[in-house]
């Protein structure tokens, strides 16, 4: 690890061990892009799966920063759970529970057959695990419309914050509520298409999904 990925302030709350990177990377829903275009910076949300060590990104082959990353550039990617506000007696030490990830690493074009196959099993499973076997495949031309980028990650944090609000001593006695909220993603009840046929049931995975 060098420098760019050591955290600065709260050292207990980093770690850089891989697992805890993939566990976050695994839990959130969504990952930021970070990359320089034309010399700016531009952070893009977008949906992505995981093998090993390497990290999945895929779209349009005329999305602008799928583009980009085609060419092989630095980016960043950051994932945030968010688990709880973390409410105080004081405005200063109020803050967040949260997992989150940012991960360095270059941008390669995934075209191997295989390696295709299976980043996009890994994208899908990662949004909705069971969906991958139970859905049409795509065709041929939906294939070649599709840009899979990869990012290996190279250098990796994890921060983590889980705890009750920290207040000075002088402050406990005060007259403030103190506590945490905590926060999650609940799925609702699936809603069927209105022109789904009517013999189809919903399938368990849709049905226990939990995000
Ligand atoms: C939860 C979520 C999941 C997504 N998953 C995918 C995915 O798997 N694959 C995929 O290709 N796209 C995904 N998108 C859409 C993605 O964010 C881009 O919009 C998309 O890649 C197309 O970008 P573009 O080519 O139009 O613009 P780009 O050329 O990438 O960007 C040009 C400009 O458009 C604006 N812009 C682009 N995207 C957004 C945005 N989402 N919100 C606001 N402004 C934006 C920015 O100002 C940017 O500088 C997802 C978006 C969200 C919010």
């Amino acid at each position: 690890m060098n420098d760019r990925a050591k955290g600065r302030r709260l050292q207990e709350l980093y770690d850089y061990d891989r697992s805890t990177v993939h566990e976050i990377v695994d839990r959130a829903m969504i990952c930021h892009v970070g990359l320089i275009r034309d010399g700016y910076p531009v952070v893009i949300p977008t949906i992505h799966g995981r093998v090993g060590d390497t990290l999945y990104i895929h779209g349009s082959t005329a999305a602008g920063n799928l583009n980009d990353l085609r060419k092989g550039v630095d980016v960043c990617l950051t994932m945030t759970i968010v688990d709880g506000v973390v409410v105080a007696r004081s405005l200063f030490n109020s803050s967040m529970n949260y997992r989150s990830a940012v991960i360095y690493g270059t941008s390669r074009v995934v075209e191997d057959p295989e390696e295709r196959d299976a980043a996009l099993r890994a994208i899908t499973e990662h949004v909705l695990p069971g969906r991958w076997d139970d859905a049409r495949p795509a065709s041929g031309s939906e294939d070649r419309q599709t840009r899979i980028i990869a990012i290996s990650i190279d250098q990796a944090s994890a921060k983590v914050s889980d705890d009750m609000p920290e207040d000075e001593e002088e402050d406990m006695d005060l007259d403030f509520w103190a506590g945490v909220i905590p926060i999650s993603i609940v799925a609702g009840t699936a809603q069927p298409d209105p022109q789904l046929r009517a013999d189809i049931a919903v399938p368990g995975y849709i049905k226990g999904y939990r995000p």
